[in-house]
């Protein structure tokens, strides 16, 4: 088959085009036909990054899969050849930890995580176990359902199942990266008034198109202040925020007394400075939303089937150009995800 294998870790130039052996089922392995994958910034993260000793070799990256089943392992359940799957982001979970039997196993201690310490979707072909793949529902493209598993299932659970956003809340959500601007749209959907932030007002318009009733344009990520004034209660009690580090700190001034914030991305990774009172004395309550479980993706697809979310693909590549792909990933110029097509 053919993949994308990552040869020098830095430059989008170490990703190389190449020729490797077709992965063989094994066990509850399902062989997937790659016909969509996603690019993430995880990808983008990876490849930058010196190597590590957990990384699969060859590392061949990409977590947000779509495909057909074309082979079995002898233990598979559940899939037939010919179904149309979507990927969580993960190759394996043990299944039988606290965590697999809790919807929590994006937090299981023995996962493999697709693209990182298993081989992942820049290839023609991938290998899955069966209890990390959805059935595709009917009228939704492989394009379309690839980024599902990562980004809008994210925001799935940061909204719904970490968020707990009810009608009438006012949420804020903070980067309009892949979860950002999908959870604009699912906040929508279950019926929130919703604010958007964002430092590029070029990206306004698209934002009240995907449903945000405001959008607070700061250059300058100083956003608590219009955020008040716009969500006409004096604060939101909800806030969605995929920037962190100063994002966070302008969060605990935006949110009502009592009101929640749900930490689901932290772009730059530095330490930011908060004092505990601006949290405990106001009743804050400070959650994080690790990734996307089984369910939540099966949830996300349903809300895709239904029209109720859009996923944002601004452009699809053949594999062979994946490093101009992780070149237009890093420009941030595009709103919403590059998607390779082995
Ligand atoms: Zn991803
Ligand atoms: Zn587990």
């Amino acid at each position: 088959m053919k993949a994308v294998i990552v040869r020098d870790h830095g430059e989008p130039s170490g990703l190389s085009y190449e020729t490797m052996d077709d992965p063989v089922p094994t066990g509850r392995h399902v062989l997937v036909k790659v016909h969509a994958c996603g690019v993430c910034r995880r990808d983008l993260l990876v490849r930058r990054a010196p190597p590590t000793r957990e990384l699969h070799s060859p590392l061949v990256l990409g977590h947000e899969i779509s495909g057909e089943v074309v082979g079995l392992g002898p233990r598979a359940r559940g899939f037939q050849i010919g179904d149309r799957v979507v990927s969580t982001q993960r190759e394996y979970v043990c299944g039988h930890c606290s965590k697999c039997r809790t919807d929590r196993e994006t937090l299981c201690a023995d996962l493999r995580f697709l693209g990182n310490q298993a081989m992942g979707g820049y290839a023609e072909l991938v290998l899955v176990n069966d209890d990390n793949l959805c059935q595709l529902p009917e009228g939704v493209d492989y394009v379309t359902a690839s980024i599902v598993g990562c980004p809008v299932g994210t925001a799935y659970n940061a909204v719904c199942d970490t968020g707990l956003v009810r009608i009438g809340e006012r949420v804020l959500v903070t980067g309009m990266g892949g979860v950002g601007t999908h959870a604009v749209q699912i906040a929508k959907a279950v019926g929130a008034f919703v604010i958007a932030t964002t430092r590029d007002g070029r990206k306004a318009p698209m934002l009240k198109e995907l449903g945000a009733d405001a959008v607070v344009v700061a250059p300058d990520g100083q956003f608590a202040k219009a955020v008040r004034e716009a969500s006409g209660a004096g604060g939101v009690d909800v806030v969605i925020d995929t920037v962190g580090g100063p994002a966070f700190q302008q969060a605990l001034r935006a949110v009502v007394l009592g009101g929640r914030i749900v930490l689901v991305g932290d772009v730059t990774g530095k330490p930011v400075e908060v004092k505990m009172t601006s949290i405990y004395r106001r009743g804050l309550e400070i959650r994080s939303a690790v990734s996307t479980s089984r369910r939540q993706l099966q949830m996300a697809l349903r809300m895709v089937a239904a029209g109720q979310i859009r996923p944002l693909v601004a452009k699809t590549l053949p594999l062979s150009e994946a490093a101009e792909a992780h070149r237009l990933s890093e420009s941030d110029e595009l709103l919403g995800r590059v998607v390779l097509i082995p």
